[in-house]
């Protein structure tokens, strides 16, 4: 079932898009939690880590290069910065398409 990431995956509606390739999409979350906080999207409409396979093996692969890449590109990466994804209910998860949160650009407090 496609989300409103998929949305914005087809440019349906707007977004502050920080990076894009034939694979992924990145943009500004619209409610940020810390100063950097952008969300790292494979176009591949899986649900969430749990619905992934092996046939997306490449592809997560590729997305935790491509995490650590615009790291770089914002500029965050020497400082530190975290990465999230939120499976389902209780890990928080409110848009059912696989999704990365980048977090940084400030001290972030202890979370794991
Ligand atoms: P999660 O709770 O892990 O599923 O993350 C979903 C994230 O998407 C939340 O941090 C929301 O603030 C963010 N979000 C929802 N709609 C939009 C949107 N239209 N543009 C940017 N970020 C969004």
């Amino acid at each position: 079932m496609s989300t409103i990431f998929k949305k914005i995956i087809d440019k349906e509606i707007p977004a502050k898009i920080v990076y894009e390739d034939d694979d992924f999409i990145a943009f500004e979350d619209i409610a940020p939690v810390a100063k950097v906080h952008v969300l790292v999207i494979p176009k591949k409409e899986i649900k969430n880590l749990d619905n992934a396979t092996e046939d997306d093996i490449m592809l997560l692969g590729k997305l935790q290069l491509t995490i650590a890449k615009i790291a770089r590109m914002l500029g965050i990466n020497e400082e530190g910065y975290r990465v999230v994804t939120n499976i389902n209910a209780n890990g928080g998860q409110t848009v059912y398409h696989i999704h990365y949160h980048i977090i940084g650009g400030e001290k972030l407090g202890v979370m794991a």
